[in-house]
């Protein structure tokens, strides 16, 4: 008799890596189950239009995946719209908790992603996505001919203000250290670049705005001078920030070693040091 609710691999996250993991185990076939806690498809989905997928015309996030998702489908993968919340290994057969029930598995592989993290300055939350944005390519549009500040001293942050010079009237770089911590040579395009202004030492105190940022105040963490910055006529501008990606792993802290950024350690063949747990991770 077939146990229901026991599958060989249960895949904790559908969005692209979960689900080209289904499709490869379906394919092999494995009985799998994607567990998706919020919308098949996962971040890209966000996105009018994915361009640099090999192979595939632009389309939108949501288009692409859902291809993905029924090729998965077509060979057998199956799917649950539920969040994980726990996970016992202390037996062979895993357990997997989620918000609609319980299931087991043979193994369990973590698809859960990345998201940028935040630094926390006092308007960031209330402001996220209505002025302050963490996605050049996806936000950078929108600050046409507006003043732009990027707050980061990484390599994202030097690369992304050049690319940010495209659409913005202006572009601030507020970076937290003496120096920027990114390659020289990629340190200096951005300095010579006569669109970006370049402030060390300098860190964003808060933003306020009413349905769109119009004020931020920043300062300079050596002489603590602070300065209120709010556009001409009213007008609004953008904070793109550049800290890094947190990943979410919360879900194994204790059950698998990650390192000191927060992913979980693997070798060469995806596998944790918990047996039977996997990790997938992927670019669309
Ligand atoms: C706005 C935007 C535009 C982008 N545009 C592009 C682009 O054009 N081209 C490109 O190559 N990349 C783009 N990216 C990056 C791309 O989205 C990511 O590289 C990709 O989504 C990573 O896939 P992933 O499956 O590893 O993680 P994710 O897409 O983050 O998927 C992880 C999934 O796991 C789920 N999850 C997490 N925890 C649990 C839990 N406990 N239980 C159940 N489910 C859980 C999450 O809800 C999520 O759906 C873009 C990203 C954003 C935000």
């Amino acid at each position: 008799m077939i146990d229901k609710n026991l599958y060989d691999a249960v895949i904790v996250g559908g969005g692209p890596a979960g689900l080209t993991a289904a499709l490869y185990l379906a394919r092999a076939c494995y009985r799998v189950l994607v567990i998706e806690k919020e919308k098949f498809g996962g971040q890209i989905t966000i996105t009018a239009e994915v361009v640099n997928y090999p192979g595939a015309e632009p389309q939108s996030g949501t288009e692409l995946t859902e291809k993905m998702r029924k090729q998965a489908e077509s060979f057998g993968a199956e799917f649950l719209l539920a969040e994980v919340q726990g996970l016992d290994f202390s037996e062979e057969v895993k357990r997997v908790r989620t918000t609609r029930g319980e299931v087991r598995a043979l193994g369990v592989m973590l698809a859960t992603g990345a998201h940028p993290r935040m630094i926390g300055f006092r308007g960031e939350s209330e402001f996220k996505g209505h002025g302050v944005a963490y996605c050049a390519t996806c936000d950078g549009e929108f600050f046409s001919g507006k003043e732009v500040f990027v707050v980061g001293g990484g390599f994202a942050a030097a690369e992304e203000a050049v690319f940010l010079t495209r659409y913005a009237r202006h572009v601030t770089v507020l970076v937290r250290e003496e120096d920027f911590t990114c390659a020289r040579e990629v340190a200096e395009e951005t300095r010579a670049n006569p669109d970006i202004t370049v402030l060390t030492n300098t860190e964003v105190v808060s933003v306020e705005g009413d349905s769109m940022l119009r004020s931020i105040c920043y300062r300079n963490n050596k002489t603590g001078e602070e300065t209120h910055f709010r556009p001409e006529n009213g007008d609004t501008f953008g904070v793109f920030v550049f800290a890094g990606y947190e990943p979410s792993t919360e879900l194994v802290k204790g059950l698998a070693e990650l390192d000191a950024q927060g992913y979980v350690r693997t070798d060469f063949s995806n596998q944790t040091s918990r047996e039977g747990l996997l990790r997938q991770a992927t670019c669309a």
